[in-house]
């Protein structure tokens, strides 16, 4: 067993995540999040929320996650959304072209179909399933689609992101920042990709929760007010040059951004914010690195772009969280598609006073000369300048054909007008993760092996697997173990039980098994700390707290227990202090 199935053996045995649809035999791409897993994956969208909604002020909305065709032809879904499909001539198999031969050659990624197909030829691939001959690869659209309404009803798809949702809302949430950049929306939620053979287990999945925000900025200032945050805060960052030679700097975000490697400020502050939120739910800071895209994986459209990688111990480095400028890309897109404009208002603080040649053609004359034609004609004169203007006969050209103008019939002249403020599409920063990415790593890189010294509470036993999932995040902070499955330690179990649960502790209650057994199932799923209740408990009003990491134990009295582990657990309270060393 490596340690993706050691995590996801415990994952599964232990109730954070299960295959989906088991009971009838299951299906790649799509798992369940049991009690424990679900709550750990609450914790961590908490978190963010905390982050981006709370702190940053980028308000969560809420969008379907079905949507209708012009809005993912306008993202350019339906035209591009696509990997690189082949299918074997003799099972029928289906895999992803690039992913046969991305151990043969390098930047698979970047191929074209007919390079892929040649590419499988001259390495001789044959089906990784029947060894059966592979047909030519094709583009297979990643969206899930799906009809809405009876009948023949209008087209649709399951969103493939939720940034879409956040375009489309684009002018309703303008209007709610009452047009003041920069302002950004959040949301976390489903997103659906039908990946061709998710073969990466929790990686890569059809159905996953996406927790994006889209934050429009002015595209002429892309500083950052709070820059200062995150300008001392050291970072792994991989380049596009360090790439070249496959070196990782550690580099000050100050230092990035005076080296020019980093495109601005926004884009420094939210890799600095994301490396921050990474860390805090558990991710080790050794095993994550910042990839820039290289010159050409980046869309034609973007600026820069940063991807959080993580370390795994099976699948090496893995993006788990996108940054880009996206420029106004999305905003030109979808304004070309609803034919609407989208940008927004901003008066000067100072109106400002500008001359502007204005050409006024007499429509009164231009019309019986010119028929049909009169308005291109119109049009035309209003784009010359006044060189060409000035003579009797004015030559214009409309579709590549000439016509005379007299002179006389048009008139032209330089106005100063007052204007007091201007059109922009904004550009947009976003920073999109993945939820389920973030979750499977957190347990991966909180999951441990320990070897003991000598066996604890004279259990045979001389090793251990811990989890040592943050405080924060660990789906269950107090374990309540009575030591003896009698009534009066039971009585006062649950009475410190209801004490820590209305103090909004996340508690679980175990009374089954020896207490070293129940000690290590709480190692397992990463409980930071464990209160056992015994005689001296019914004697003296105390309890015996066990911390998971240093399996240290102290005795504190029952009275202010829920205050000391609320301490424990959120305000960095030393362990030492909660009691008197056992
Ligand atoms: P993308 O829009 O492709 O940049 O994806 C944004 C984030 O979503 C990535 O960084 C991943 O963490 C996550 N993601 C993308 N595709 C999948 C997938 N098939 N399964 C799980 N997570 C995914």
């Amino acid at each position: 067993m490596d340690k993706y199935d050691q995590v996801i053996e415990l994952a599964k045995r232990r109730g954070f995540l299960w295959n989906s649809f088991e009971l009838y035999g299951g299906t790649a791409g799509f798992y369940d999040y049991g009690p424990l897993g679900s709550t750990l994956k609450r914790r961590i969208e908490q978190i963010w929320r905390e982050l981006y909604v709370v702190h940053e002020g980028y308000m969560e909305i809420e969008t379907p996650t079905v949507g209708i065709e012009d809005i993912f032809l306008a993202s350019g879904h339906v035209g591009g959304f696509s990997d690189p499909l082949c299918e074997c001539k003799e099972c029928k198999g289906a895999f992803r072209a690039d992913h046969l031969i991305d151990k043969l050659v390098p930047s698979a990624e970047t191929m074209g179909n007919a390079e892929l197909d040649a590419a499988i030829k001259e390495h001789g691939v044959s089906c990784p399933e029947c060894e059966g001959e592979l047909g030519e690869a094709y583009e297979f659209n990643l969206m899930f689609k799906t009809q809405i309404g009876p009948g023949n009803g209008r087209q649709g798809y399951m969103r493939p992101e939720t940034a879409q949702g956040m375009f489309v809302d684009f002018l309703r949430l303008a209007r709610f920042y009452r047009e003041k950049l920069p302002f950004g929306a959040t949301q976390i939620g489903k997103s659906y990709r039908n990946e061709i053979s998710p073969r990466q287990g929790v990686i890569r999945l059809r159905e996953f929760t996406q927790a994006e925000a889209e934050i429009f900025i002015d595209p002429n200032d892309k500083k950052h007010p709070n820059i200062e945050r995150f300008a001392n805060t050291m970072i792994n960052l991989y380049s596009d040059a360090g790439q070249d030679t496959g070196i990782v700097e550690k580099l000050s975000l100050a230092d990035a951004l005076d080296k020019g490697i980093i495109a601005h400020e926004f884009l420094a502050y939210q890799i600095g914010l994301t490396n921050h939120f990474l860390q805090r739910v558990g991710i080790a800071g050794n095993k994550l690195r910042f990839r820039q895209h290289r010159k050409d994986e980046m869309a034609h459209y973007a600026i820069d772009c940063w991807d959080a990688e993580v370390d795994t111990d099976r699948f090496g480095w893995i993006e788990i969280v996108g940054i880009a400028d996206r420029t106004d890309y999305d905003l030109n897109a979808h304004s070309t598609v609803s034919k609407t404009e989208l940008s927004i208002y901003r008066e000067y603080a100072e109106p400002k006073m500008a001359t502007q040649f204005i050409v006024k053609p007499n429509m009164g004359q231009l019309g019986p000369l010119f028929k049909g034609k009169a308005k291109a004609v119109a049009d035309a004169l209003k784009a010359m300048t006044q060189e060409e203007l000035e003579k009797d006969e004015i030559k214009v050209m409309v579709n590549e054909e000439e016509y005379t103008v007299p002179g006389d019939i048009v008139t032209f002249a330089e106005e100063t007008t007052k204007i007091s403020g201007e059109t922009i599409v904004p550009h947009v920063i976003e920073p999109s993760y993945g939820i389920d990415r973030i979750f499977y790593s957190v347990i991966e890189h909180a999951f441990l092996e320990e070897k003991l010294g000598k066996s604890e509470d004279d259990e045979e036993e001389d090793a251990r697997i811990i989890m040592k999932l943050q405080n924060e995040v660990a789906p269950v902070q107090v374990a309540i173990l009575p030591l003896l499955s009698r009534e009066e330690l039971i009585q006062h179990a649950r009475s410190i039980e209801n004490r820590l649960r209305t103090k909004g502790l996340l508690v679980s209650y175990d009374d089954s098994g020896t207490i070293g057994r129940r000690y290590r199932r709480n190692d397992e799923i990463g409980t930071p700390y464990s209160v056992t209740i015994d005689y001296d408990t019914v004697d003296e009003n105390t309890v015996t707290i066990r911390e998971r990491d240093s399996m240290k134990q102290v005795r504190a009295p029952i009275s202010g227990l829920q205050e000391v582990l609320y301490d424990l657990m959120y305000n960095d309270k030393e362990f030492e202090s909660a009691g008197e060393a056992l």
